[in-house]
């Protein structure tokens, strides 16, 4: 089933984001996404929510798709919640998970630590990672969603805060290239807008023209809304209710449950002409 949900509001409204233009008159109607139009975000029936008689003409262009890693393009094996209370400890991680209901960034986190406490914090983290690169398994879709990019010309990028070893393995052990591939070394990291942009300006493309698809809300979402991109949260086990996009800063384009449904929403909602 594909979501589309209500844009968020703008934090800033000279953003090159073409939701933003729903606030700014001045827009350009013609540069506005068919599905962005106020009626066609009101209108729940599928039936309704593709008008292509009338739509077709004023499609966007989509450019590129950033992808994250774990939990998108593979099969989630990290135990986050393990790792986070190896890390902080029963006790802290009950107290820091109370005061972030919508996550724990663990590597920001310890950011501020002592030198010696990173240092043996890194190590877990990297134990837990390795684990996981063990049982490394290709996400549904993925392979078939990456073959339809490339027939349609459409970059693929990737951006993780899992290390460079982990994106160098996911290369040669799945045969699929992505470029560029960030991983945390790049800082700042996502949540931070920055490897985004650094992607958009590798490619020459504006940011309105690329969608980040990721499984975090809190992180891939975020990144994404940051950079002023379109967005596509993938919620494979229906982890994300509607209270989680209360903040509607936080409110994703599109929400997909599993990576085949991204291909027919690409065909359904933008100009993917090579
Ligand atoms: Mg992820």
């Amino acid at each position: 089933m594909i979501h589309i949900n209500r844009p968020p509001k703008s934090r800033n409204p000279q953003s090159l984001n073409p939701i933003n233009s729903l606030q700014n008159p001045s827009f350009s109607q013609s540069r506005m996404p068919s599905f962005l139009s106020k009626s066609f975000l009101r209108l729940p029936p599928k039936s309704l929510l593709f008008p292509m008689s009338t739509v077709a003409a004023a499609k966007s262009r989509l450019r590129g798709v950033v992808f994250d890693m774990d939990g998108t393009l593979t099969v989630p094996v990290i135990d986050f919640a393990a790792m986070y209370k190896a890390v902080l400890g029963d006790v802290e991680y009950k107290r820091i998970k109370a005061e972030n209901p919508s996550g724990i960034d663990i590597l920001h986190h310890i950011e501020s630590w002592s030198p010696e406490k990173q240092q043996e914090a890194y190590k877990i983290i990297a134990d837990f990672e390795k684990q996981g690169l063990d049982r490394l398994q290709i996400m549904p879709g993925a392979a078939e969603l990456c073959g339809f990019l490339d027939a349609k010309k459409i970059r693929r990028g990737l951006i993780t805060r899992n290390v460079k070893d982990a994106v160098d393995l996911f290369h040669q052990r799945f045969g699929m290239m992505f470029s560029p591939a960030l991983s945390r070394e790049f800082r700042p990291y996502k949540p931070s807008p920055a490897p985004l942009l650094h992607i958009c300006s590798t490619w020459d493309v504006q940011p309105n023209e690329v969608m980040m698809v990721g499984d975090s809300l809190k992180d891939d979402v975020a990144c994404g809304k940051n950079a002023g991109a379109l967005t596509c949260l993938l919620d494979e086990k229906g982890r994300y209710g509607s209270q989680d996009f209360a903040n509607l800063d936080l409110t994703p384009d599109f929400k997909v449950s599993s990576l085949i449904e991204v291909h027919s929403l690409l065909k359904s909602n933008f100009d993917l002409t090579p």
